[in-house]
């Protein structure tokens, strides 16, 4: 029997974020509250901004027309569903010339590599061919085991290790031919980032930006408050909260197991992949919500965390200090483990 959810949960996964984005008020109040609230599409996922106080000086339409450029850019960049994009051109080419990127992909690519290091590895953005033949990536859902022998080539041309950078000379090249990146772990929390630093740049100080979940606030929502985020429970079929946290100045991610993914007999196959094996990840964490400065290390972290599990993943957060909640599915429903950073960030604000 194939348990399938479309494809896009993400996108319900956002709007339900969106409804417990408890602010103290219902969603029709809200727009009144809030001199700009901008939502539309991208990346396949949907996005939301949401200012408090708007400086005179700041015209809304233009505003809405700057971050939708911004936005545009960085899918014309950094997708794998836009064979012109910055990256698609990369991964189709199979030259290991060095190749001049925008700084867009250097900035993410950088810091892929650097979560790759942390993570040993978990986290791994050359696994682009192995999520697509799992069908979670640009070719549409199969809901089939991919054969043994094409995850067995597929594996051949990966590891984080064959893509060498060089930030001085704005340049990247692979040593493997057949490289193909993918930023979908990544990429909207960067997006996130860039969005918040425009608008920061416009001298805005109290925001939520949300794309495709990941989200960055910052000051005060629209009853003075700190901004209140829902956590979901990591059930697949009806929607919950697990609970309600007021933070600010902070960015959140969260990635699970409970949303992309397909079952077949009974086994539930996901959409985050184990680098080393090609499976997908078979243990019992359900979700992992990192808090970070940067939306972007956040995302990549929650997939990196998701790969690694709730033992490995939660010993090397606490060894470096990295704010998580690990959501457990057990026989008797969710425990939570929360790191001692975690914690902490909530204790300093009570
Ligand atoms: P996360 O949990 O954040 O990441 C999981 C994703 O990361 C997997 O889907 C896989 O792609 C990748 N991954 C899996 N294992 C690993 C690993 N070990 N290390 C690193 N990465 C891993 N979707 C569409 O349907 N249409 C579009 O046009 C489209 N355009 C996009 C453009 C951009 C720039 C980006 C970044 C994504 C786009 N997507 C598109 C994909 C979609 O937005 C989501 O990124 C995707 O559904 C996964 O998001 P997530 O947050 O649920 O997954």
């Amino acid at each position: 029997m194939i348990f399938v959810l479309t494809k896009l949960n993400k996108i319900t996964r956002v709007y339900l974020l969106l409804i417990f984005l408890l602010i103290g008020c219902s969603e029709q109040q809200t727009s009144a509250h809030y001199p700009f609230l901008y939502s539309s599409g991208i990346m396949g996922t949907s996005f939301t901004i949401k200012v408090t106080h708007l400086p005179k000086t700041i015209k809304v339409k233009l505003l809405k027309v700057k971050i939708k450029q911004l936005l545009d850019n960085i899918n014309a960049q950094l997708s794998t569903y836009e064979p012109k994009s910055a990256l698609s051109l990369f991964n189709q080419n199979q030259s290991s010339d060095w190749q001049t990127v925008p700084d867009s992909l250097l900035t993410v690519l950088t810091e892929t590599q650097r979560i790759s290091k942390l993570t040993n590895g978990a986290f791994d953005i050359t696994v682009g061919k192995i999520v697509n033949l799992w069908g979670f990536g640009v070719d549409p859902m199969s809901f089939t085991i991919p054969k043994t022998s094409n995850l067995e080539k597929a594996l051949t041309t990966t590891g984080y290790q064959h893509l060498l950078i060089d930030n001085l000379s704005f340049k990247i090249k692979k040593q493997l031919p057949e490289l193909y990146l993918d930023l979908s772990a990544i990429a909207k929390g960067y997006a996130v980032d860039q969005v918040a630093l425009l608008l920061e740049a416009d001298g805005i100080n109290n925001y939520m930006v949300e794309i495709g979940g990941e989200i960055r606030l910052k000051g005060q929502n629209n009853l003075g408050k700190a901004w209140k985020i829902a956590i979901e429970k990591p059930t697949p079929k009806k929607r919950a909260i697990q609970k309600v946290i007021p933070i600010s100045n902070i960015a959140i991610a969260t990635s699970g197991n409970y949303r992309n993914f397909f079952e077949l007999k009974g086994i539930r196959y996901s959409h985050t992949i184990d680098p080393r094996t090609g499976q997908p990840i078979t243990h019992q964490l359900a979700s992992v919500t990192i808090l970070n400065a940067s939306a972007m290390t956040a995302d990549a972290l929650a997939t990196a965390m998701m790969v690694l599990g709730e033992d490995k993943g939660y010993q090397l957060a606490q060894q470096h200090n990295i704010a998580a909640l690990f959501i457990i599915k057990t026989a008797d429903g969710f425990i939570e483990k929360s790191t001692s950073a975690f914690i902490e960030f909530f204790k300093e604000k009570s």
